[in-house]
């Protein structure tokens, strides 16, 4: 009898998203020092480990900590701000103001309850694209338990075709990436397993070619992704194609920045050379469904990610920011499927399977972090999700992947473990104490709002009294 740390069992439907894809039912796992040590039957389990601690899965589906590739920390306190504007409207008159009006310490309640909202709904990963303030973004998130790749993004371009960005977010060439280049050296190898960090650029149109190849340069020397968001809407590539004469992958391709090591976020607007490049250089992409649907930018009428992943492109899936309502990735894999099946008119053109290993293994992969976790397997640190059942929109239970991804939302997500640590159990947080975060909300809308005049800028249409 080998004692370990935790056992979790009586799981009634363990979704490992190993490389055999087995799912087990009346299943339990063994966890040790936050990896997991053994998976099987309840039974098997029972004669084999004894844990210091054990859960009770019973009336559970369990998955693979989900892992959301794009989502902004400090965008978490933009609800409601920035709702019914097209591209350029969104970034020049909502977003970027809102992101220059923040001190510090909105930066930090911002991240720390977008980490809360991402557990609670089942996510034990994500990726930032960054700001301008990434250690408050690493204070807020790290204080919750979760995996967070941390960045600092930038702009060397005042003026794109879209509009122009405010004063205080416009940098040197020089000065952004001597700014990224030290919070790589801080974060890219943190002594913690849970904290690292990528080089970032926040979208082409904003962004020298010097400041591409730089932190290019920097993403190699630092073992590191390099992310940046393209091809989101038919504005974003005719603002590249008016100022450099190419779309945006193709300057891309250009530049030799693109390989497996990149992750680019929407890449909906392709034009079919763009394709064939992705194809060849197999960055990974992110779909991000819920906020190409706010926006209306057309990325399911246009996109090509279904043929991209057929063609051995990894795409992964990100929710984006709550300025276009969710973040909650069980919700945007239900999109990303059921969307696509509409525009294809085919119902077979991206099954529950692949939403849900879009949010695991294709998330791990993104993150670079395909070795680590992304699935429930032996020798993998132990990130591990458990859906209650005993909810309405979970029965029956017939199917539990087609259950996840078309009935359920991480509003079911009953305990999540991070490396084997129980960051949320019954559905609360367990390192830090929410009631505490929600009166640190409005006191943080008061404070950046001075700067926005918020009343003229979200003008209610029903009467408020
Ligand atoms: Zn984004």
């Amino acid at each position: 009898m080998q004692s370990v740390e935790l056992v979790i069992s009586g799981i009634d439907w363990l979704i490992t998203v190993d490389r055999g894809r087995r799912i087990l039912r009346d299943a339990a796992v063994a966890i040790d020092r936050g990896r997991i040590v053994a998976i099987g039957k309840s039974g098997e389990i029972a004669e084999g480990f004894a844990g210091a601690r054990r859960v009770d899965g019973r009336h559970t589906v369990a998955t693979p900590g989900l892992i959301d590739c794009h989502l902004h920390s400090s965008f978490q306190l933009s609800r409601g701000l920035a709702d019914e504007a097209n591209a350029q409207s969104f970034l020049f008159d909502r977003m970027y103001p809102y992101e220059a009006a923040l001190d510090g310490e909105d930066v930090r309640v911002s991240a720390t309850l977008a980490a809360a909202e991402l557990l609670k709904h089942g996510v034990t990963c994500f990726i930032d694209p960054g700001n301008y303030q990434p250690e408050a973004s690493v204070d807020g998130v790290m204080s919750t338990g979760i995996r967070y790749v941390a960045s600092r993004s930038s702009f060397d371009l005042t003026k794109s075709v879209l509009g122009i960005l405010p004063e205080r977010m416009i940098e040197s060439t020089a000065l952004a990436l001597d700014r990224a280049e030290a919070v790589l050296e801080r974060y890219a190898k943190s002594s913690s397993p849970r904290l690292s960090a990528s080089a970032s650029f926040r979208g082409l149109n904003n962004a020298s070619d010097e400041l591409i190849v730089g932190l290019d340069k920097l993403a190699r020397k630092y073992g590191t992704l390099l992310q940046t968001h393209a091809c989101f809407s038919y504005s974003t590539h005719d603002s590249s194609v008016a100022r450099a004469g190419l779309a945006e992958i193709e300057r891309l391709e250009k530049l030799g920045v693109l390989d497996e090591r990149m992750l680019i976020v929407h890449s909906g607007w392709l034009e079919p050379g763009e394709v064939a490049i992705l194809a060849k250089r197999k960055p990974s992409l992110v779909c991000a469904p819920s906020s190409s649907l706010h926006n209306g930018y057309g990325n399911f009428m246009v996109g090509r990610l279904p043929e991209l992943m057929a063609l051995g492109v990894n795409v992964a899936v990100g929710s984006d920011h709550a300025s276009s309502g969710i973040v909650d990735l069980p919700q945007e894999i239900r999109l990303a499927c059921c969307c696509y099946k509409e525009a294809r008119l085919n119902p077979r053109v991206m099954p529950p399977e692949t939403g849900l290993e879009m949010a695991t293994v294709n998330g791990a992969k993104a993150a670079l972090m395909g070795e680590r976790i992304g699935s429930i397997e032996v020798g993998k640190e132990a990130d591990i999700v458990l859906f209650d059942t005993r909810r309405p929109e979970w029965q029956p239970l017939i199917n539990p992947v087609a259950n996840l991804v078309y009935s359920a939302t991480g509003d079911s997500v009953r305990d999540v473990f991070v490396a084997g640590e129980q960051v949320v159990a019954r559905g609360r947080l367990t390192r830090i104490d929410e009631d505490k975060l929600y009166e640190q909300i409005p006191l943080a809308v008061a404070r950046f709002g001075k700067h926005l005049k918020l009343d003229k800028m979200v003008q209610l249409r029903w009467p408020v009294s």
